[in-house]
């Protein structure tokens, strides 16, 4: 059982390595150094970062157009890149200018009701392994950052595996329904910006 559509995604950005503010990505959105990302209906602009959400495949959840016409600097996960198209996953960082940015996935369980057609002929609860029948109420986990998951489990299931044991774990992913949201933190952010002040020191 795949569920087809692609997962939403949330684009964290942090203006001269502070202030980190979240952003929801509708399709796609256009990054200017120095200016709040905004979903735009435009073309592409050759000026700036294009962030396109795709249908996710390999861990890739989007592709970054660098525009030729970039009055800066862009840096993916650490290494200049060039004017052209680039992969983007889950947490990778990119940064432009003094801009950085991260994408992730918004990953919380899908409680619905079970419809063969839809999740699957003849699925089973992953945790009691019973035959689920059309119309039960489930939860499907949403999987962790990059590894999707989708394993079904009976709603009751699950809710009482969770009050049981808060470290619980999805066997198929390793999915920790009380661990927070992925988001880059501030103190890791501190840690860069005094990373590359030593680095200009150097120089
Ligand atoms: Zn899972």
């Amino acid at each position: 059982m795949k569920q087809t559509c692609s997962r939403p995604l949330t684009l964290w950005a942090a203006k001269h390595a502070s202030q980190l503010q979240r952003v929801q990505i509708e399709r796609q959105v256009q990054l200017y150094p120095g200016v709040v990302p905004y979903n735009p209906e435009a073309e592409n602009d050759e000026a700036a970062v294009t962030l396109q959400m795709i249908e996710p495949f390999d861990r890739v959840v989007a592709v970054a157009f660098v525009g030729p016409a970039v009055p800066e600097h862009v840096v993916l996960n650490g290494t200049p890149v060039s004017p052209g198209m680039h992969p983007i996953r889950p947490t990778d960082r990119l940064d432009l200018g003094l801009d950085s940015y991260w994408l992730s996935e918004d990953l919380s369980p899908q409680r619905t009701s079970y419809d063969p057609e839809l999740h699957g002929l003849d699925a089973r609860c992953c945790m009691t392994k019973a035959r689920l029948r059309a119309g039960q109420e489930i939860v499907i986990c949403p999987g962790r950052p990059g590894v999707p998951c989708d394993v079904i489990y009976k709603a009751a299931a699950w809710e009482a595996v969770i009050q049981a044991n808060r470290e619980m774990k999805c066997p198929g992913c390793g999915y920790r329904p009380g661990e927070p949201a992925w988001h880059p933190t501030v103190p890791q952010l501190r840690r860069e910006v005094l990373h590359d002040l030593c680095n200009c020191f150097h120089e």
